[in-house]
């Protein structure tokens, strides 16, 4: 197999040949026909998360066949298109795990962080964690789906049914997110980087209500904010956006830190909280709707060995929707 391997953090990811990977026992092998590159793949490379691992092939919006499966996997079957998230493992007994919340495992592994992922032709995951895609949909059409559109799922579910949504940051969550939203009959406030005219307008080609520059208010007050931007700077200014009451959530693994704020912009019941990873049921949840939501992507493809432009466009803010990485 090839792959684009991290050799050590700060450094660009390197086109390497490694010998085919072997599923072991509950393991599918997959061969990867598209995988999206997300922000987190950002903060891999850069060092931002804890407990880095290198060398370690990154990616985890994975779309693939199975083609080898180890001992003792069931449901599933040679040729079958899977999708793989970036949670690739829980223990399964600690306390989060028990309470349902493996989302929080005090012992998880994450695709393309603590094992390998899929920017490569080939790679192996725990059967359990990975996802029946059927045959609807183009692969490079459903590879944002896997972190973009779940973790932003799950945001959404947090963020609670309020009418009027602001979404911070409009990237590949958020173009997915906005989609979803206005299938559920809500109100989208998009806010770009000030100035982003160009996004400004793909969120309402997008069916947003309201876009602006994130330095602007909306019109009214929203009801539930989501940020998907790095950008610590966000949040009060997301509490000054929302109602009283109302919610702001966090939806990325990695913030620039937050500068401080009076308290008035958090009281009258004014929530502040953050979505980490995924659960498993939020992926069957999310995606068993996905054929009804009419949701269209906006990809950007790129050939695997590209891997180092994709994201150096994705920091630059170079296109709009999602990058994919065609092997
Ligand atoms: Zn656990
Ligand atoms: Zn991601």
């Amino acid at each position: 197999m090839q792959a684009m391997v991290l050799n050590a953090l700060h450094t660009p990811l390197v086109w390497t040949e490694l010998p085919d990977p072997e599923p072991g026992p509950g393991q599918i092998r997959v061969q990867v026909a598209a995988c999206g590159v997300c922000r987190t793949d950002l903060h891999v490379v850069d060092g931002e998360l804890p407990h880095p691992r290198v060398p370690i092939i990154p990616g985890h919006e994975i779309v693939g066949r199975i083609d080898a499966m180890g001992p003792g996997v069931v449901d599933l079957k040679l040729g079958q298109r899977i999708g793989i998230p970036w949670l690739g493992h829980t223990c399964g007994i600690c306390p989060y795990c028990r309470m349902q919340r493996e989302n929080l495992c005090d012992h998880p592994l994450f695709t393309g962080f603590t094992r390998n992922g899929g920017f490569a032709t080939a790679t192996v995951a725990d059967a359990r964690f990975a996802f029946p895609l059927g045959e609807e949909g183009s692969d490079e059409s459903l590879a944002p789906l896997l972190c973009a559109g779940l973790i932003g799922w799950r945001s959404l579910t947090i963020a609670g049914e309020g009418k009027n949504l602001g979404l911070y940051g409009f990237g590949a969550a958020a173009h997915i997110l906005a989609q979803v939203a206005r299938w559920q009959g809500r109100s989208v406030f998009a806010f770009t980087r000030p100035g982003d005219r160009k996004t400004q307008e793909f969120a309402r080609h997008l069916g947003a209500t309201w876009a602006g520059g994130s330095d602007e208010m909306p019109p009214q007050p929203l009801d539930t904010a989501i940020i998907f931007a790095t950008v610590g700077a966000l949040v009060p200014l997301a509490l000054k956006a929302v109602r009283k009451g109302g919610r702001v959530v966090c939806a990325g693994i990695h913030m620039s830190d937050i500068p401080s704020y009076p308290y008035n912009i958090l009281w009258e019941e004014r929530e502040l909280l953050s979505v980490a990873n995924l659960t498993r049921q939020d992926g069957l949840d999310f995606l068993s709707q996905v054929p009804k939501m009419g949701i269209v992507t906006r990809t950007t493809r790129y050939p695997l060995q590209q891997a180092n432009q994709a994201l150096a466009d994705l920091r630059a803010g170079r296109f709009e929707g999602a990058a994919v990485l065609i092997p």
